[in-house]
C-alpha cells in the first residue's frame, strides 16, 4: 500500500500531458485523496486521450494562451474548494498562470519558469532578455510585490527542484565528514554561512544520462529522454551561471546584470554549445553542457552572504549536463545543419533497454576537494517503481509529488522556490522513487586529467577556477 500524503479538496488541473505529465498522474492517483470526478488535463494534443478516458480523467483539448488562460482557469476553480494546478506544459506563461491561480485561491506548482509561446526564439529580444535570469526576476518581482498568500511553487522538478534539496544534504554530509560542528541551519542566511564556512567554491548540477534504446539514432530526428521542445529552447538560450566570489577570470563574452539579484552572469553563446569539465560517479571525469537553468541562479542567490554584484560570499553554480548519447548526437546534427529537426522523439519506458539517469550536485573547493551527492536511478528500477515514465521522468515527477505534499502542508506560504522549502520533508516523500541516493567524494579537479599534448589557457594555481572548468 502506498502512503496517502494528503487530501486535495477541490479540482486538480494538469496543464500539459507530455512525458512529465504522464508520469505525474499515477503518483497523484497513488498518494492523494481527491474527488475523482474533478481531475482534468488541458493540452492541445490528444495523443493520450484514450489513456485519460480509461482513468476517468477529463481531457480538454485546448492550448492555453495569453488570451484564454483566465477564463479557462476560472471555469475550473471558481467557487470550488481549494484545488491544485499542476503546470507541466511548454509554451504556457508560468507567471501569468501562477498569479491567476493565487487570485483564485488554488495551489500551484510548475517545473520551469516558462514564457508564452514564441519568446525563446523571438529575434527582437536581446540575449539578456532571453535569459533565465530575466524570467526568474519576473517571478521574484511578483513575490516581492505580493508576499504571502496562497502557495505557488516555482520550479519544482528534478532540476530545477530536487537538486536544491540535495545541496543541503550534501552540505550537512561535508560538515559531518570534515569535523565541522553544526546544527541544521534554520534560515537562508544560516545555510549560506554554512556553505561559506565549509569553503565551498561552487556547485555543478552534474548529470549523466546513459539511457538508450536498442536502435541507433535515426537521422533527422531529435531524440531525448524528456521534452525535446524544452531542451532545444533552453539549449539555444545563452549559457548562464551563478557567479562566485572566488572567480578571478571571466570569459570575454560574459555579461553581468545591472538589476535584480545580480547573482548570475550570462555568456553570449548557446548553452548547448558551451562545454564544461565535470564529474559524475559512473563516468568519472566527463564533458557536460553548460545549459542555462533556473537553479544555477537560484542556488547562487540563496547561498549569497551579502548582496548585489559584490557580496562577501557567493558560490559559482551551473548545470553540467551530459544528456543521453542520442541527445548529444541530436544536438550535433541540429547545430551542424543549422536547423532543428522536424521529427522529435522522447524515448519512453517501452523502448529504453539500458541505462540510468545519474543526477546530482557536485560541491567543490572544500577541505575534501569535491563531493557528488545525487540519485542514480536506472530504467530497470524505474519500471518497478512507477508506470508511464523513464528514469529522467521519475526524478522529475517524484519532485512534483514532494512539492505538492509540501504545498498542501503549507498552503499559505506565498510564492516559493525549492531552496526555500523544507528539504528534509520533501526528500522524505521523494526518496522512495529515486533509486540509490549516494554521496561520493572525488580527488578529481578540472585540471587533474587534461589532454596535455596541447597548450591550454588554464590557471594551475587554482584548480576550481571557472577558467579551468570551461572547456576550450
Ligand atoms: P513534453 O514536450 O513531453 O510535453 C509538453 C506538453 O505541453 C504537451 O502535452 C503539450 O501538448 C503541452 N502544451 C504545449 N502547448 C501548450 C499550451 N499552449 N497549453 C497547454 N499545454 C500545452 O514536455 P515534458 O517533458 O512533459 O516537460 C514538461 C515541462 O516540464 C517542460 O516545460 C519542461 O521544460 C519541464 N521539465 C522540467 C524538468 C525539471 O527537472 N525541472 C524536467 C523535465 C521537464
Amino acid at each position: 500500500p502506498y502512503p496517502i500524503h494528503g487530501h486535495i479538496a477541490g479540482p486538480i488541473v494538469m496543464i500539459g500531458f507530455g512525458s512529465i505529465g504522464r508520469g505525474t498522474l499515477p503518483l497523484i492517483e497513488r498518494h492523494f485523496t481527491y474527488d475523482a470526478h474533478d481531475i482534468h488535463v488541458v493540452a492541445p494534443d490528444d495523443t493520450h486521450a484514450n489513456l485519460l478516458a480509461q482513468r476517468g480523467v477529463k481531457f480538454h483539448k485546448l492550448a492555453l494562451t495569453p488570451q484564454n488562460y483566465r477564463e479557462v482557469l476560472d471555469g475550473f476553480f471558481k467557487g470550488k474548494p481549494q484545488g491544485f494546478c499542476v503546470n507541466l506544459s511548454v509554451d504556457v506563461g508560468s507567471l501569468d498562470v501562477m498569479k491567476h491561480c493565487r487570485r483564485l485561491g488554488a495551489l500551484y506548482i510548475d517545473t520551469v519558469v516558462e514564457p508564452w509561446a514564441g519568446h525563446y526564439f523571438d529575434e527582437s529580444l536581446t540575449p539578456a532578455q532571453r535569459t533565465n535570469y530575466a524570467l526568474r526576476e519576473t517571478v521574484r518581482t511578483e513575490k516581492q510585490a505580493n508576499p504571502g498568500g496562497t502557495t505557488a511553487i516555482s520550479c519544482c522538478g528534478a532540476n530545477p527542484g530536487m537538486v536544491s534539496w540535495f545541496v543541503k544534504e550534501a552540505l550537512l554530509d561535508i560538515a559531518r565528514d570534515t569535523g565541522h560542528a553544526t546544527q541544521m541551519p534554520q534560515d537562508r542566511a544560516g545555510w549560506a554561512r554554512l556553505m561559506r564556512d565549509l569553503g565551498v567554491k561552487g556547485v555543478h548540477i552534474a548529470e549523466r544520462d546513459t539511457q538508450a534504446p536498442a536502435y541507433p539514432k535515426p537521422m533527422g530526428v531529435f531524440v531525448n529522454t524528456w521534452s525535446v521542445e524544452g531542451f532545444v529552447a533552453e539549449g539555444f538560450q545563452p549559457a548562464e551561471l551563478g557567479w562566485g566570489t572566488h572567480e578571478k577570470w571571466m570569459p570575454e563574452n560574459a555579461y553581468p546584470h545591472d538589476t535584480g539579484c545580480q547573482a548570475a552572469i550570462y555568456i553570449d553563446y548557446p548553452g548547448a554549445l558551451t562545454r564544461v569539465h565535470t564529474w559524475c560517479p559512473t563516468p568519472g571525469p566527463q564533458y557536460g553542457f553548460l545549459v542555462t537553468h533556473n537553479e544555477a541562479i537560484s542556488i547562487a542567490d540563496y547561498y549569497t552572504v551579502g548582496e548585489g554584484a559584490n557580496p562577501e560570499y557567493r558560490p559559482t553554480c551551473h548545470y553540467a549536463y551530459h544528456p543521453s548519447n542520442m541527445a548529444v548526437l541530436s544536438l550535433h546534427e541540429c547545430f551542424g545543419s543549422g536547423k532543428v529537426q522536424e521529427k522529435h522523439k522522447i524515448l519512453d519506458e517501452n523502448e529504453i533497454v539500458e541505462g540510468i539517469d545519474e543526477l546530482g550536485v557536485l560541491l567543490y573547493g572544500h577541505a575534501r576537494n569535491a563531493y557528488w551527492y545525487g540519485s542514480r536511478l536506472s530504467m530497470a528500477e524505474t519500471r518497478e517503481l512507477a508506470p508511464f515514465q523513464n528514469a529522467t521522468g521519475l526524478q522529475v515527477t517524484s519532485a512534483v509529488l514532494a512539492g505538492m505534499v509540501w504545498a498542501l502542508e503549507n498552503p499559505q506560504a506565498g510564492i516559493v522556490e525549492t531552496d526555500e522549502m523544507d528539504h528534509v520533508r520533501c526528500l522524505e516523500v521523494q526518496r522512495h522513487y529515486l533509486g540509490p541516493v549516494e554521496g561520493h567524494y572525488t580527488d578529481w579537479t578540472p585540471i587533474s586529467q587534461r589532454w596535455d599534448r596541447f597548450r591550454e589557457d588554464i590557471d594551475e594555481s587554482d584548480p576550481w577556477q571557472f577558467r579551468n572548468i570551461l572547456a576550450s
